[in-house]
């Protein structure tokens, strides 16, 4: 007999099988979830034909110029997940406040934190989006949940996940027992597991960062892009290459396939913005999803997953991927930060750095 394709409906029943208390309420969430990503699928890939290009004429709560397809994929996620009675409340990027559930629709246990459409500015010229979201338990029961409800450790989210819409539609998920992902097959409409517990390889000579904010970084940052931009002559000893697709479902998507380190880090640029992406439903989501595949997530001195967070849209810098990369520019910022690393570009900075290693 063949084996038999598994759908993603049938993998989280099996999943919720191990668990004899589960109530089969979180997977009839994710079935939601998975509707809206089908939707905002469907809409990506008809592009122009859906009018579904171009600006929005309009700016969100944080002051971004909104793409059509942002407006609409809001829309989406809000309408398909509302309806089903798990969701006590949801943060949407589009969205200033909490989103309410409806007084029709019965609330539930859960909160959902979501991106929309990352990297919309891919939207005109044809390349990878995605959405991202994150579950959270509500703390008060049924109660309408205040801004101060969502403001949880990302440790404690309960799944995570991203769709990417490119050549081929992917679901890509987590609920803490490794990562999975799935293939949408247009043909019958449905999620397909194609890629059982991703793993991100250990090693890698690949990076992503946005070079054109270099004079912004932080030391730590540009001693590691000079040592990887050094090559096979320098201390890394390897020459490394560079990608950058400009969103963040893309990056991480890849780095899950094969590998690599992608930074947005701290910078300069804007000191009322700390970062560029935003905590709860941008660096939390993908930091459990690289966890769960081996790899390390930092805002550059600590574990992005234990952050508190102090307010719904914050921004955070990110440090993601390969864990033995992660760990290297987490030590970089440690050596800064007690004045160990004042020599790093100078002929003397060999020595002093096989030193530090021991
Ligand atoms: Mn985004
Ligand atoms: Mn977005």
């Amino acid at each position: 007999m063949s084996t038999r394709e598994k759908t993603i409906t049938e993998f989280m029943i099996e999943e919720q099988r191990r668990f004899p208390e589960a109530t089969g309420d979180f997977t009839a969430l994710l079935n939601y979830v998975r509707l809206a990503c089908k939707r905002i699928s469907f809409i990506v890939g008809r592009g122009a034909l859906a009018g579904a290009h171009g600006s929005a004429q309009a700016t969100n709560v944080q002051g971004e110029t909104q793409m059509k397809l942002d407006v609409m994929s809001n829309d989406i996620f809000l309408r398909t997940s509302e309806y089903g009675g798990h969701l006590a409340g949801m943060v949407s990027e589009e969205l200033e406040e909490p989103y309410q559930i409806p007084p029709e629709y019965p609330r539930g246990r859960y909160l959902l934190c979501f991106d929309p459409l990352d990297g919309s500015s891919n939207i005109d010229i044809n390349a990878p989006v995605g959405s991202i979201f994150s579950v959270l338990r509500a703390p008060q029961g049924t109660e309408p949940p205040t801004a101060a409800d969502f403001l949880q450790p990302g440790s404690r989210q309960v799944c995570a996940g991203y769709a990417i819409y490119g050549a081929t539609t992917m679901l890509v998920m987590t609920v803490g027992r490794g990562v999975h992902g799935f293939t949408l097959d247009r043909g019958f409409g449905e999620f397909i597991l194609t890629h059982q517990n991703m793993r991100i390889p250990e090693e890698t000579s690949e990076f992503a960062i946005n070079a054109s904010n270099e004079r912004f970084w932080e030391p730590p940052v540009k001693r590691y892009v000079v040592e990887c931009l050094a090559g096979h002559g320098g201390v890394r000893g390897k020459d490394f290459n560079m990608r950058w697709i400009a969103s963040l479902v893309a990056e991480v998507h890849r780095i899950l396939i094969r590998g690599g380190l992608f930074m947005y880090p701290k910078d300069t640029k804007d000191p009322t913005k700390p970062g560029r992406l935003r905590l709860l439903y941008e660096a939390n989501p993908m930091a459990m999803l690289v966890e769960q595949a081996g790899g390390a997530v930092s805002e550059g001195r600590s574990r992005m997953l234990d952050l508190v967070p102090t307010a719904l849209h914050q921004r955070v810098p990110v440090i993601l991927g390969c864990k033995a990369e992660v760990e290297r520019i987490e030590r970089y910022h440690i050596e800064h930060d007690q004045g160990l690393d004042r020599s790093y570009s100078s002929p003397l900075f060999k020595e002093r750095s096989l030193f530090l290693q021991n």
